[in-house]
């Protein structure tokens, strides 16, 4: 499978059929294959995450496939699109085209993905995280870690083709929480990191952080948008 790191939580993944498309923002998408069905994801509704001009990739693949999460009305689809447009609520699994979706719960809005395709199984988070803040009361940050380890309870012992996992250097001194407890709990081959606002500089970070981790071997470093690897 060919990974593409579009921009922020953006990739577009090729896989011998079929096309995911996730959460895409900002940043050149290249140019799609024929011959190979289209999926567009978004996992919610905020800017960084829902850019409406995934709508006009069905210019050039008329039978692409919209999977939206549920805090998305349907009408920011256009009227010609709503037909092929699917509105996912979280912690439920659904199944059409040979491709399996679960969304999970997430701590922010919408849902994250746990997608089946061809037989690889790809995560892909969302804004799911443990969002804790320097600038939060201790309670507060509590139930965030309480619920961020309840929502992303149903990737335990899960074997993941390509995980996408926020790693915000916003969150200074917090921001390895979610990536960490992401890497304890499930078994993925390749941990992409996303969620960066472009400052890659956060993966070197959280590998000089974490010299003998045993997860440290699946982390990808993405260095520009644009970048592409194959796993
Ligand atoms: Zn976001």
């Amino acid at each position: 499978m060919k990974v593409t790191y579009l921009s922020h939580s953006g990739f577009l993944l090729e896989l011998e059929e079929t096309l995911l498309l996730f959460d895409y923002y900002k940043g050149d998408i290249p140019a799609l294959p024929d011959g190979k069905r289209l999926f567009v994801f978004v996992s919610h509704r905020h800017h960084d995450h829902f850019n409406p001009a995934i709508f006009e990739l069905a210019g050039q693949k008329p039978d692409t496939k919209y999977i939206l999460s549920g805090d998305i009305w349907l009408k920011r689809a256009p009227a010609h699109l709503q037909e092929q447009t699917v509105r996912l609520k979280r912690g439920i699994r659904w199944e059409q085209d040979n491709l399996i979706v679960e969304t999970l719960k997430s701590t922010d809005k919408g849902a994250a993905f746990l997608v089946e395709a061809e037989g690889k199984t790809i995560y892909h988070a969302g804004d799911l995280n443990d969002w804790r803040w320097d600038e939060e009361s201790e309670e507060w940050n509590r139930q965030m870690a309480e619920k961020f380890h309840k929502f992303i309870e149903p990737l335990r012992g899960k074997e993941i083709d390509a995980a996408f996992i926020p790693l915000d250097p916003r969150q200074e001194g917090n921001y390895t929480l979610g990536m960490d407890y992401f890497l304890d709990i499930a078994n993925a081959e390749k941990v992409y990191p996303m969620h960066m606002w472009d400052d890659y500089s956060v993966i070197d970070r959280w590998l000089s952080e974490h010299k003998n981790h045993p997860g440290r071997g699946s982390i990808v470093k993405i260095t520009y948008p644009g970048e592409t690897f194959e796993q």
